[in-house]
């Protein structure tokens, strides 16, 4: 623990952090959509510290604010280098949202890289909302004037208490992946509950997402349940901004010729 809290302390002061990016991809056509920025450490001996752990306790060590700032701040640097139909998402703590200013933060994120707010989603868990609920609520009022998209993260896990569902619009939702895990053991149960949460999106006119698709079968269910956009191992592993890059070339060429073809006159657009 004392090991790890150095590394965060190193990192915050020599920019020790780095950014993986995970591709999200449209469920309907596969369209690459966006990709969730998620924070990784090195270890100091050739590993990774696991971001589960090393977030929980620069949360516990009152410094996750100054990290998430930094998070905010590359993701959005690397993203306004994308094509502009290619979003960003990036995780925020419920700490940042204790100590205040997160719209703040974000405003200045992205006026200094230059993204266009609606290129920017935040990902949130309900935790959030569990505690000091109006001034979070204040909190994500402010960053839906600004324009970017709050999305509710790991939804149907911890709480789940539907009420926050209606006291802020989520822009959109993230099924769990120990749901799209539990679809494999062929539960009818569980296949409803999946469907029930996606028509529940619907109706609130959020964007679903499955996380955690790891199988061409999930793929196809998810798909066939309505979900919207779709992550995970089967179309793509976080990697550093530079796989990310190539990751956009490869799959716009062939976008552009589609395009092409279908409207020769707007071809270079
Ligand atoms: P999350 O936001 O729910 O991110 C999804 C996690 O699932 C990531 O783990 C990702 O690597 C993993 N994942 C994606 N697809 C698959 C799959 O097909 N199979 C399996 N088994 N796993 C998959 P990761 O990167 O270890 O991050 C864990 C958690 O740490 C994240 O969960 C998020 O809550 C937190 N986190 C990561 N980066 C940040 C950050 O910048 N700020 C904050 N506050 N939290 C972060
Ligand atoms: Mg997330
Ligand atoms: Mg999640």
């Amino acid at each position: 623990r004392l090991a790890i809290e150095a590394l965060i302390r190193r990192a915050v002061e020599h920019d020790g952090f780095e950014l993986y990016y995970q591709p999200l991809f449209a469920a309907a056509e596969p369209e690459l959509r966006a990709f969730e920025a998620l924070l990784r450490l090195r270890d100091g001996r050739g590993g990774l510290v696991a971001p589960d752990l090393f977030i929980a306790i620069a949360e516990e060590m009152g410094m996750i604010s100054e990290v998430g700032h930094w998070v905010l701040r590359h993701a959005c640097r690397e993203a306004a280098g994308w094509p502009s139909h290619i979003s960003v998402s990036v995780n925020l703590s419920p700490a940042q949202f204790a100590d205040g200013g997160v719209s703040v933060l974000v405003r200045s994120a992205l006026a200094e890289s230059g993204l266009a707010p609606e290129r920017l989603e935040l990902e949130i868990t309900e935790t959030v909302l569990l505690h000091d609920s109006e001034h979070v609520l204040r909190e994500l009022e402010q960053l839906d004037m600004l324009g970017v998209k709050v999305v509710m993260d790991d939804f149907g896990t911890g709480y789940s208490s539907l009420a926050y569902l209606w006291r802020f619009r989520f822009a959109g939702l993230k099924i769990d992946r120990s749901f799209v895990m539990a679809l494999d053991d062929g539960n009818d149960a569980i296949a409803s509950v999946v469907r029930t949460i996606v028509s529940l999106g619907r109706v609130l006119g959020m964007r679903i997402t499955a996380e955690g698709v790891e199988t061409i079968e999930q793929a196809e269910r998810l798909r066939a349940m309505g979900c919207d956009r779709l992550q995970g191992y089967l179309f793509g592993r976080p990697a550093s901004a530079s796989v990310a890059a190539r990751t956009i070339r490869r799959h716009d060429a062939p976008r552009l010729a589609r395009r092409a073809r279908k409207s020769p006159d707007s071809a270079v657009a």
